[in-house]
């Protein structure tokens, strides 16, 4: 069994290793938060979550599994230990959920490969068959940087402002300081392709696939996560090439409830989620120096949420069985509410716009938002020896 000594190598907006210990403790501390959701059964007996092993999955997963007691197929795209290279946080993950969930009694299963395929559609349907039975609840998970469709053509994401270029502030990863960035507007083919890979086509595929395989039960649920985010990040994030992607997400979803209603009396939802560090939100321009004013100001008013909080929300205040989500004017779950209270986006404001690289650290907390940024690779968490060596070939049993 390969023993290493596991160090943190982050190379911009990933690292490059994960330790397998740390991302095991990760998962613990989330699943202690999950079980408040005992209190809230029944939940869904058969969940799917695609994109499954990070982020918004991950504690999908581990709310429905640990909170409600669900079984769960989980789809996600990571790197599996080989000999003596290290897994993905993601794998890591996943290797200690399979492991409590075991010494549970719980029912979990993962399908690592393209969820965007028909293969991993097609082996899932099979799992889902054989071993679990139609689903109650749907959660579509996914971020990626490409897609290759159904005929063959693999479409690119790109996060770039629409209209016009962009220039605003940002941090500088490597030396940790506000910067600024410019960024030229997308051209019509790369919002096209965003819209391709981070949309919702790949979403109504799965649904539908579902019901073609007679795999959806009576009143199953599907939610979809979103985002909106504040005036400072707009230009970038709900005005550009992604923001165009989760709109036509959100105009997805009219469409497969109006299928699900129909067809086992179920429902789609679109849940627009709180900004949180995640491998995904690290990659887009200026969020993190967003992030570093705004988890300031929600820890302060007491309200700050990581994912697994506002899943158990999501969970606990709109998807359980036999409650109707409460919805915005457009149909939307917000669990952005916290986020977006006028207050907070007022401070936010105030200080984006004084914030400079000298004052950058009484202002911001960039300390605070890094050692959440180590925490998804499993470093920086306490009583972990990281100069000890761990086992990084861990299996998901
Ligand atoms: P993440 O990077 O933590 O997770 C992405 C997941 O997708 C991982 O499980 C990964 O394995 C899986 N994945 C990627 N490509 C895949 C593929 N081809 N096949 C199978 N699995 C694949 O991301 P996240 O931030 O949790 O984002 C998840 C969703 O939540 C996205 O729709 C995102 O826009 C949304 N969201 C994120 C935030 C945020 O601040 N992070 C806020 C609101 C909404």
């Amino acid at each position: 069994m390969p023993l290493q000594v596991v160090q943190p190598r982050i190379r911009g907006f990933i690292s490059l290793t994960a330790h397998p210990e740390g991302c095991a403790v990760n998962v613990r501390a989330q699943i202690e938060v999950a079980r408040t959701l005992r209190a809230h059964a029944p939940g869904p007996r058969t969940v799917l979550v695609i994109g499954s092993s990070t982020g918004y999955g991950l504690a999908s997963l581990l709310a429905s599994a640990f909170g409600y007691g669900s079984q769960v197929l989980g789809i996600c795209f990571e790197r599996a230990p080989e000999g003596d290279k290290g897994a993905t946080a993601g794998w890591y993950n996943l290797a200690e959920a399979h492991r409590l969930a075991r010494a549970e009694g719980l029912h979990i299963e993962t399908i690592n490969g393209d969820a965007f395929s028909q293969a991993v559609k097609t082996d899932a349907i099979a799992a889902l068959r054989e071993r679990f039975g139609a689903v109650d609840l749907v959660v579509y998970s996914l971020a990626a940087p490409r897609r290759t469709d159904a005929q063959g053509v693999t479409w690119q994401s790109t996060l770039k402002p629409i209209g016009a270029p962009y220039t605003g502030k940002s941090v500088d990863l490597r030396s940790g300081t506000v910067t600024e960035i410019s960024l030229d507007a997308a051209t019509p083919e790369e919002i096209e392709g965003t819209v391709q890979v981070m949309g919702g086509a790949d979403w109504a595929d799965w649904i539908t696939a579902l019901r073609d395989a007679d795999l959806l039960a009576e009143g199953a649920r599907t939610v979809a996560y979103s985002y909106v985010g504040p005036r400072a990040t707009q230009d970038i994030y709900r005005h550009g090439t992604i923001g165009r992607a989760k709109e036509h997400l959100e105009a997805t979803r009219q469409a497969l409830h109006e299928m699900l209603h129909a067809h086992c009396r179920g429902g789609a939802w679109v849940s627009v989620n709180k900004a949180v560090v995640t491998q995904a939100s690290a990659a887009i321009p200026g969020v993190v120096l967003y992030m570093s004013i705004l988890f300031k100001l929600m820890k302060a008013r007491g309200t700050h949420e990581g994912p697994i909080e506002q899943i158990v929300r999501l969970y606990r205040d709109h998807l359980r069985p036999g409650i109707e989500p409460h919805v915005d004017a457009a149909g939307l779950i917000r669990l952005d509410d916290l986020e977006l209270a006028p207050e907070v986006q007022a401070a936010v404001d105030e200080i984006w716009d004084r914030i400079t690289p000298e004052n950058f650290d009484e202002l911001g907390d960039y300390a605070a938002y890094r050692a959440y940024f180590h925490e998804l690779f499993g470093f920086a968490w306490p009583g972990i020896d990281y100069d000890a060596p761990t086992e990084i070939n861990r299996p998901l049993v």
